[in-house]
């Protein structure tokens, strides 16, 4: 049996994977020239630390993880609004939570790729599909530039991401599909010495009004920041980077703020704080996975762990189908089994968004009280949004 993936990300890279571990052909398509390197700092926990456990990918997404020893909200003077001893807050959350740059995580998935037999999984970088159909015969994908050419499959898995071309190719257009939640996001890293020494080990979030931005130190001098601000017109038609944006919607949030921006390269990671809900994810040879199908968005927190736990379950029922007619059968189980866990997270998501950005002085006084009134001695990105969620219901 033969799958076509289309998208080297998280998703694409685990049912690569766990296909060529069942016997299947699996090519991976992926439009970057390598591994992306671009990246922010993710959560893992939930259903894909237990997911990466059963498939053997733990041990090596724990060894890219970073020691978190602080999460803390800071005024503009950098002094802690709301504080948590973030190791205390892993040991209650049973020790499996980890902290890890999404590049690591996907590196980390590359790698697993070495444990299935030579040869049966082929990642091609530089690839771009630009047009997906599937018909009784099979995914059909169309790679063009240099090559114009028609790749075949048995089945053909987009996992290419919250802009799917394989979504767009085989169900229809993003707006039909694309559910925005107000806001946008960037994300970036830039060395300096001085913001890593304020920023080591520790993750920092500001208890700003309509703009929040969280901040952690990395190794080497690396400092990672996401910005998440309110979607709307550009606040002046001078702008012409992404960082002259950010920088006006984050100005006046002191030095730290200020340094950050100035590092910020002209053109970072941003785009739109969207969820991805549709009535099917697959149809014919076709199916989605990862964010192409159910994007929760970062306010979830738990989109790469979804991912991880949806391309291992996808694996799992496609891995012993053994002729085409066996592929529908296998493609609608595991969509039964996996859309109420995406639908719950979703709507986790949905709740947190009222509340993530406080719109004035009002709201950001119930943020921190809520937060003070947390019997877990501090808070942490998991906490507070479990509280602010209740809080949001
Ligand atoms: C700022 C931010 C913070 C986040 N924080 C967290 C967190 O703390 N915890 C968490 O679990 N999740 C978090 N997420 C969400 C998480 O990053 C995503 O849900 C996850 O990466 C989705 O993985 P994926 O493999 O489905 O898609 P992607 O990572 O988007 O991968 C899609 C791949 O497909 C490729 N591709 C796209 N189109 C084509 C094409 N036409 N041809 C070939 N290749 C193509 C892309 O280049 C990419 O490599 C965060 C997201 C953001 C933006």
């Amino acid at each position: 049996m033969k799958a076509i993936v289309v998208g080297a990300g998280i998703a694409g890279l685990v049912v690569a994977r766990q296909l060529g571990l069942a016997g299947w052909d699996v090519v991976v398509l992926e439009k970057s020239d390598g591994p992306r390197p671009d990246g922010y700092m993710m959560d893992f926990f939930g259903p894909g630390v237990e997911a990466a456990e059963a498939i053997g990918l733990y041990p090596r997404l724990a060894a890219a993880a970073y020691r978190v020893e602080a999460a803390e909200y800071a005024d503009v003077d950098g002094h802690p609004t709301a504080r948590l001893d973030y190791a205390k807050f892993s040991r209650l959350a049973g020790g499996k939570v980890l902290t890890l740059m999404r590049p690591d995580m996907e590196h980390a998935a590359l790698a697993a790729l070495d444990d299935v037999p030579p040869g049966r999984v082929r990642v091609r970088y530089g690839t771009r599909v630009s047009r997906t159909w599937t018909n009784d015969d099979g995914g059909h994908v169309w790679v063009s530039g240099p090559e114009n050419t028609v790749l075949d499959g048995d089945v053909l898995i987009g996992a290419d991401g919250i802009h799917s071309e394989v979504r767009a190719g085989v169900f229809g257009p993003e707006s039909a599909y694309l559910r925005p939640l107000g806001m946008r996001a960037a994300a970036f890293v830039v060395t300096d010495a001085g913001l890593n020494e304020r920023f080591r080990n520790r993750f920092v979030l500001t208890d700003s009004i309509g703009r929040t931005a969280g901040i952690y130190g990395l190794r080497a001098d690396e400092v990672a920041a996401f910005l998440v601000y309110r979607d709307g017109p550009l606040p002046d038609a001078g702008i012409r980077t992404t960082q002259e944006r950010l920088s006006r919607e984050f100005s006046d949030l002191g030095t730290h703020m200020d340094r950050l921006l100035e590092l910020c390269p002209e053109h970072p990671y941003d785009d739109v704080v969207a969820q991805i809900v549709m009535p099917s994810w697959h149809k014919g040879q076709a199916v989605l996975v990862g964010d192409a199908c159910g994007a929760v968005s970062l306010l979830a927190g738990q989109g790469g762990s979804l991912a991880v736990a949806g391309a291992t379950l996808l694996g799992q029922v496609l891995g012993p189908v053994d002729s085409p007619q066996g592929i529908a059968p296998a493609l609608e189980a595991f969509e039964q089994r996996w859309r109420p866990v995406v639908a719950t997270a979703q709507a986790s998501g949905r709740r947190a968004a009222s509340t993530f950005l406080p719109a004035n002085r009002t709201q950001r006084f119930v943020r921190r009280a809520v937060i003070r009134a947390t019997r877990v001695p501090g808070i942490d990105r998991l906490v507070a949004r479990q509280v602010l969620r209740t809080v949001a219901k």
